[in-house]
């Protein structure tokens, strides 16, 4: 009788490294799932493969509980991806399955899409006037809303034209002016197919460049100035890909960029669309996932995790703003969602577009050497011209609330032409510090090594690195004095500064606080669009994408934080954000200009800012990476540790290393010191780090996969909580 049993590998949500071996008395297929008994519980895992010996004794092994589904829901393609950044990332592979799930799939819940009701009128519906229910205002903007789409609006959509539309459509049904439909998706967009512009010959040849790599695996990086028309060639790749009965797969950095990209591609293809990011409610995601790995989608657009959602037909995936680091997971599971998409399309043999129009400078190198084809859009379509970029010297200029005379200058001629600006500040609140102007004293986090920011709205002080958040103390505990001010400027100082120099404009200021509620974001950004806002103020939010023609003037305010800072990648970071910022001015056939306030205008960083020169700054970058030893001529990975008491989270590291060493990693391999991380205590734990470096893969990874298996098991670790991170790109 055992005989007949199979016996297979099953990934199991725990942080144990390896899959386990399970019997079953039915043919099991690898991607599908199965639930399993698990110690006193039962976990949903998934079938990795079918192996003739299993390490345990056969005794030892227990049965499958019950298998979940009748097929794979991982093609051999994802199953393998997930497979290698389970051993490249050094994690757990149940989790690294686990991350690449809906949470409904997890918890065992059928692979079915279930559908949206929508709510339209009906003939007599369509026949009221909606003035005779001017008693009635929720009926009647429920009403006047669904006059205006005829495709039909949800719940959610209605909920936003009224609060109490769920009355309202109660109402109107019993009148029969309502009815509802199912429909599998809500449609994303109504209104006219757009065909494509004609794209210019730099345009064209990187369509016809990229096209002639589909049906194989290709990695492109597509490097385009802003404004450049990268997106035009996205469009006009994936509009052959689809014509070939396949599915693109498109990543985007950010979930704010894809209500913008998803009406792009509305309006290009009537093509099904697919939207998979953090917004989505759990039933949405499942729906998504599930119309993606049917072939029912033919464009997938997610941000990160989407990476590694099932296509029926692959055909090409894009990654779009590649250099953001919003790509690289920072808890957990730390994986690069651009790195793990070249992977993916290796193993399904299409080719991959990182485009950027500052490409990180791992990208960068290997198309200089040749593992990437480059394609250069150098300049930007029809009419518009790259922005004057200007330095405004600190040193001799007085600001007042941050903004120096030249720009409020440059602001108020602007609001003269009815034209809109943005101003960026990388620091959300009103000043990040409080101080008390006898003493010195600033107010501290209680469990950071950082200060509090004060905002103004709510009356509170935050902390910005653990969220800790309390009164505005107004009597110094230090001298007892009562002279506390505010230091510096945030957005929410330099929105209140524009408002008293300004009083007639229109200000939207887009950061984090002011976009928190759902909708908000895309709200802002409609009435940007629809010119119903005349100066914009936020922090790197404003910088992804967006497409704001209107847009003639872009302010820079603290351009210098970073420019000295203690990652390796600051340089890179600030060059990137300010280009990235500065692509949003003169994008249509108005030039623009980018003010830049710095406290140090002879930094070389700005000069090659101000000729658009992205090569001769990542020449000047990748020089100063060779010569330190950063990569991407060398490989990291960062050994993290946190720990409540001072000193354990070190004194784990040293053990590691002393651990390490016992491995005698090669001469390639070099562990350095640990250290405390740059900012040492955090929500009450104390960090340190441990970096390893090497000049190559291999034996990195080599060493690395042993090492992280004896710290798993070593006593020493039990009592830290620490974590491998491959690649890291934010060293904090
Ligand atoms: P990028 O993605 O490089 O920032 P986009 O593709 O968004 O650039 O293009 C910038 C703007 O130029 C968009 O408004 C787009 O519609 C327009 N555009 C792009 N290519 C062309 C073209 N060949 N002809 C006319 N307009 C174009
Ligand atoms: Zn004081
Ligand atoms: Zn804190």
């Amino acid at each position: 009788m055992v005989a007949s049993l199979r016996i297979y590998q099953i990934a199991v949500p725990t942080p144990l490294y390896r899959a386990f071996d399970y019997l079953a008395p039915v043919a099991l297929t690898p991607g599908a799932r199965v639930r399993v008994p698990f110690g006193r519980r039962e976990l949903v895992g998934v079938v990795m493969g079918e192996v003739t010996q299993s390490e345990l004794p056969a005794n030892r092994l227990k049965n499958i509980t019950q298998p979940l589904d009748d097929s794979a829901i991982f093609p051999p393609s994802v199953l393998s991806l997930l497979q290698w950044a389970a051993d490249y990332y050094h994690h757990p592979l149940g989790e690294v399955v686990h991350t690449a799930l809906p949470v409904y799939l997890r918890q065992g819940r059928a692979p079915v899409a279930s559908g949206v009701k929508l709510w339209s009128l009906t003939p007599a519906g369509k026949a009221v006037d909606p003035q005779t229910l001017k008693r009635a205002p929720a009926q009647k903007q429920v009403l006047e809303a669904l006059a205006t789409d005829g495709e039909g609006l949800d719940a959610e959509q209605l909920a936003k034209v009224s609060q109490r539309s769920a009355a309202a459509l109660k109402a109107l049904r019993a009148k029969g002016w309502v009815s509802s439909h199912q429909r599998e998706t809500r449609p994303v967009i109504s209104g006219d197919l757009q065909t494509a512009p004609e794209l210019n010959p730099d345009q064209k040849s990187a369509v016809a460049g990229i096209l002639a790599g589909l049906g194989g695996f290709r990695p492109f990086l597509l490097h385009g100035v802003t404004g450049s028309g990268k997106t035009e060639v996205y469009l006009g790749v994936i509009e052959q890909v689809l014509a070939q009965g396949k599915q693109a797969l498109v990543l985007v950095p950010e979930i704010s960029l894809t209500p913008q990209l998803v009406g792009r591609f509305a309006r290009r293809f009537r093509a099904p669309i697919a939207l998979l990011h953090s917004g989505l409610n759990e039933q949405e995601r499942l729906s998504a996932w599930v119309r993606a790995s049917a072939g029912r989608a033919s464009i997938v657009l997610g941000t990160r995790s989407a990476v590694f959602t099932p296509l029926m037909h692959p055909g090409l995936i894009v990654v779009d703003e590649e250099h953001d680091a919003s790509y690289k997971q920072q808890d957990g599971f730390r994986y690069s969602a651009r790195d793990v998409a070249v992977m993916r399309a290796a193993r399904e043999k299409i080719p991959v577009i990182l485009g950027s129009a500052t490409p990180s400078l791992e990208s960068l190198k290997n198309a200089r050497q040749g593992a990437y084809t480059l394609i250069e859009l150098p300049e930007r379509t029809g009419t518009a011209v790259m922005p004057q970029v200007r330095l405004l010297d600190m040193r001799r200029l007085k600001p007042s609330e941050g903004l120096s005379l030249p720009l409020r200058e440059a602001l108020a001629a602007r609001l003269e032409k009815g034209e809109q600006s943005i101003l960026f500040l990388n620091r959300r609140g009103f000043s990040p510090v409080w101080m008390c102007f006898d003493c010195g004293w600033v107010a501290p986090c209680k469990r950071c090594d950082a200060q509090l920011t004060l905002h103004n709205r709510k009356q509170k002080l935050l902390c910005h690195h653990c969220g800790a958040e309390q009164e505005v103390v107004k009597v110094c505990p230090s001298c007892q004095g009562v002279n506390l001010h505010p230091l510096g400027e945030g957005t929410e100082r330099v929105e209140g500064a524009l408002e008293k120099f300004f009083p007639r404009a229109r200000i939207e200021r887009i950061d984090r606080d002011s976009t928190a509620r759902r909708g908000a974001l895309e709200e802002k950004l409609r009435r940007v669009h629809a010119g119903e806002a005349d100066i914009l103020v936020g922090t790197q939010m404003l910088s992804k994408g967006h497409d704001f023609p209107n847009v003639t003037l872009v302010g820079i305010l603290n351009a210098d934080q970073g420019l000295y800072g203690t990652d390796f990648r600051s340089g890179e970071r600030l060059f990137q954000l300010i280009m990235q910022v500065s692509g949003r001015a003169g994008r249509a056939d108005k030039p623009g200009e980018v003010l830049i306030q710095t406290w140090h205008p002879e930094h070389p960083l700005f000069a090659a800012l101000q000729r658009h020169d992205f090569h001769g700054f990542a020449e000047f970058a990748l020089n100063e990476r060779r010569e330190t030893g950063y990569p991407p001529y060398t490989h990291l990975a960062l050994l993290r540790a946190e720990a409540p008491a001072p000193g354990a989270a070190l004194e784990f590291l040293r053990a590691a290393r002393a651990l390490a060493v016992q491995l005698s990693p090669g001469k390639d391999v070099q562990l350095l010191s640990p250290a405390p991380a740059p900012m040492e205590r955090r929500a009450g734990r104390y960090r340190a780090q441990l970096l390893v470096q090497s000049g190559q893969r291999a034996p990195l990874h080599e060493f690395l996969a042993q090492w992280v298996r004896q710290l798993t098991e070593a006593k020493f670790a039990r009592k830290t909580r620490w974590s491998l991170d491959v690649d890291p790109v934010d060293m904090y």
